[in-house]
């Protein structure tokens, strides 16, 4: 797919020597031409390496060696500096409106090229509420994960597909529940409330009240199938 050249000057070099191992998808809370202009604006001191706007038009700001400027304090798995180990992707929304269908497909095309090009699992695709639990909310609750995960391109938990749902539902336990995100990436450390509302946001939009025994079940489906790798962060 053909990107159009937009060289942001916010970006740095990646600290030792890293390499991209996750991509992170953000809204832009504004109209797309606006974030382009404020995505490479120097007073901002924030970037990413694509934008894509409503219309479907795929812009690269950053080289993809290179460390932009998009998602702030946070961790997922063994990395708590998740610039330099990862690839930032805007993509116009103002945040609580459906995604434009174009941008959707640009953001599938873009995605499977990232994947092979940089050999990332599925499951290296996250949002920026997943590494800023209480921090971050996009790419927010409109946000077409299943659909992702259907294209291969990100992944979603079908615990009645488990041999675990034929077995008592786990009781709500938060500390079962933190290591199990744990052991799927879910590594910033936030209160129990933020952790669950960021799960929610991504796996359960909609979902209300305390932890219960579908949140449970969900996050042993993610720890078992697609656990983040504790090794990654040496190489
Ligand atoms: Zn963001």
């Amino acid at each position: 797919m053909r990107a159009l050249s937009h060289p942001s000057p916010n970006h740095g070099a990646r600290r030792a020597g890293q390499v991209p191992r996750l991509i992170v998808l953000h809204y832009t809370a504004m109209e797309g031409a606006a974030a382009l202009a404020r995505l490479c604006d120097p007073a901002a001191e924030v970037s990413a390496h694509y934008l894509i706007g409503e219309d479907g038009r795929l812009f690269a700001l950053v080289p993809e060696d290179r460390r932009a400027w998009h998602a702030g304090a946070g961790a997922w798995g063994p990395w708590d500096d998740v610039n330099s180990v990862s690839l930032g992707v805007e993509i116009a929304n103002p945040g609580d409106a459906p995604y434009a269908h174009r941008a959707m497909m640009t953001l599938a095309s873009l995605l499977a090229d990232l994947l092979a090009r940089h050999r990332l699992p599925p499951s290296s695709v996250i949002g920026h509420s997943d590494c800023a639990p209480g921090r971050k909310s996009d790419p927010g609750p409109r946000f077409d994960w299943r659909g992702l995960a259907r294209a291969g391109l990100s992944v979603w938990p079908e615990p009645e597909a488990e041999a675990e749902a034929r077995a008592p539902a786990p009781a709500p336990d938060p500390g079962r529940f933190r290591a199990d995100l744990a052991a799927f990436g879910y590594t910033a450390p936030v209160t129990d409330a933020a952790l669950l509302a960021a799960f929610r946001l991504r796996f359960r939009p909609g979902a209300a009240g305390p932890l219960d025994a579908a949140d449970m079940a969900l996050a042993v489906a993610l720890a078992r199938r697609w656990p983040v790798d504790p090794g990654a962060a040496r190489a």
